[in-house]
């Protein structure tokens, strides 16, 4: 039975590091709607075009040309295994068509794990990030170093500092957050599927407790 993961945590909390990982050992894509959102902007894309704009302000990019962009994602062939959503949903919306998308396959959640990271700590992590321009790696100068400033250790690309990870564009994120995402944790705590995970540990610590409690995959 294919596994769909969905990371929900603030930004910040650890959601990319921890689904690259995971993406690694369980052999399932890591579909960040982030990540694809960034790629349009690359490619000059209409819906990168669009994007942006909400992008650069720490908004949320509208319901219908997200859901329509993961769904597409989802629809690809690598996704029959199961897939480690990162990113989406962001809303009620954005989670009731995810559900509608995975029960027209015949599949449905699996787990939700919930990283937790006190408030204080998101900004001192997000204002530090790095992100490798290739594949979406994550570092960070003080947690995370990379091996060779400025370089990807896993794939030698050119890291970057994201252009909405400044002070104000993260404080707006981590408020639209509390009220557009927060609300999805007790939607999933009803159907039994949330994992508490404690995300202010050591990354391979964190790594652990959430593999400790992943379903496994066939
Ligand atoms: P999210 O995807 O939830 O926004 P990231 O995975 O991009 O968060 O992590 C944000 C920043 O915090 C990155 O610079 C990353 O290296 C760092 N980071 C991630 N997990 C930890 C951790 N457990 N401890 C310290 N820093 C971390
Ligand atoms: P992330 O890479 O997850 O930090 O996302 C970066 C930005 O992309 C967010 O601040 C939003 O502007 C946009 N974004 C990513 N995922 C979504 C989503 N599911 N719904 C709306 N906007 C999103």
């Amino acid at each position: 039975m294919p596994v769909f993961m969905v990371m929900l945590g603030a930004p910040g909390a650890g959601k990319g590091t921890q689904a690259k990982q995971l993406s690694e050992k369980l052999g399932l894509p890591h579909v960040s709607s982030g990540d694809l959102f960034r790629e349009n902007i690359k490619n000059k894309t209409d819906l990168g075009k669009l994007a942006s704009s909400y992008i650069e302000k720490g908004d949320l990019v509208p319901d219908d040309v997200t859901i329509s962009m993961v769904k597409d994602r989802l629809s690809r062939p690598d996704c029959a295994k199961g897939a480690i959503l990162d990113g989406f949903p962001r809303t009620a919306a954005q989670a009731k068509a995810l559900d509608a998308m995975l029960e027209e396959l015949g599949y449905k959640i699996g787990l939700v794990p919930l990283i937790e990271v006190p408030e204080s700590v998101l900004m001192a992590r997000l204002t530090g990030r790095w992100t490798c321009r290739e594949n979406g790696h994550v570092f960070h100068t003080l947690f995370n170093p990379p091996k060779q400033s400025g370089i990807c250790d896993l794939d030698g690309s050119e890291l970057y500092q994201r252009p909405d990870d400044t002070p104000e564009t993260v404080a707006n994120r981590i408020r639209v957050y509390q009220e557009q995402t927060a609300p999805l944790i007790e939607y999933y705590e009803v159907t039994g599927v949330l994992e508490q995970i404690d995300g202010n540990q050591e990354i391979e610590q964190v790594n652990q407790d959430l593999l400790a409690v992943v379903p496994s995959v066939d």
